[in-house]
């Protein structure tokens, strides 16, 4: 069945209504809650699109792709900001810390370092966020919810990093709720304020558990298309 054809501009329009409503149902502020477009795999005319009618926050998981969509128009649109929401190798550091306005997958101390490292050497400063893995699951990056307090007492006391934020991505097999609601204790404790949670099928969900960030892709630009 073929999902019917809205243009970019519907869509975008209905997720940013649905921000609004939830984020007034529950007594927050719309305009604090950032929607980041994830634009991975996207087709060139949707980002096209999608920075015509004022998009500017995206996010991308891999540095690579994201330099290649985005190294050029950064120079050329001022205000557009870029979030890693992927893995991040620690050879890739610089790379990232030259690109992304926002790095959302701090996951291990090693990588820590090295953008420690990034940072001082290029003088740029990106926002730091910790991944963190609410469902403990093997194959997912992220710190274990047991560990993040003293992982993050640790970025700081050995790299002088400040961490802004928490991400997480919870298990494709269970409801998201519980594990927002995690992300947000933890945040609450360590005193960390932004929030990165909640996709296409449930940013609603992270929303009223305090979402600050939220990355939508498909119910934005449509189905990803990946390439042959
Ligand atoms: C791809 C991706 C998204 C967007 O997923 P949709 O379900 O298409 O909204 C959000 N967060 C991360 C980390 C992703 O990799």
């Amino acid at each position: 069945m073929q999902t019917p054809d809205l243009s970019i501009s519907e869509r975008r329009a209905d997720i940013l209504a649905r921000i609004k409503k939830t984020a007034l149902s529950k007594g927050v502020d719309p305009q604090s809650i950032t929607l980041t477009a994830v634009s991975k795999v996207q087709p060139e005319n949707r980002i096209e699109d999608m920075l015509a009618i004022g998009q500017r926050v995206y996010g991308e998981n891999r540095v690579q792709e994201a330099f290649e969509r985005w190294g050029e128009r950064k120079q050329q649109i001022p205000d557009l900001k870029l979030r890693l929401i992927g893995p991040l190798q620690t050879n890739k550091a610089e790379e990232a810390v030259r690109l992304f306005d926002v790095i959302e997958t701090i996951d291990r101390l090693k990588l820590a370092q090295s953008i420690a490292k990034a940072v001082q050497k290029t003088g740029k400063n990106p926002e730091l966020f910790v991944q963190v893995n609410t469902g403990e699951e093997d194959q997912k990056a992220g710190i274990l919810p047991g560990e993040v307090d003293d992982f993050l007492k640790q970025i700081v006391s050995e790299f002088s990093l400040k961490i802004s934020g928490l991400m997480c991505i919870p298990p494709v097999d269970e409801p998201a709720g519980p594990h927002f609601a995690l992300l947000r204790k933890i945040a609450n404790r360590n005193g960390i304020s932004k929030l990165s949670m909640g996709m296409s099928s449930d940013f609603e969900t992270a929303i009223g558990f305090g979402a600050t960030h939220v990355r939508v892709g498909s119910a934005l630009f449509g189905e990803r298309i990946p390439k042959a």
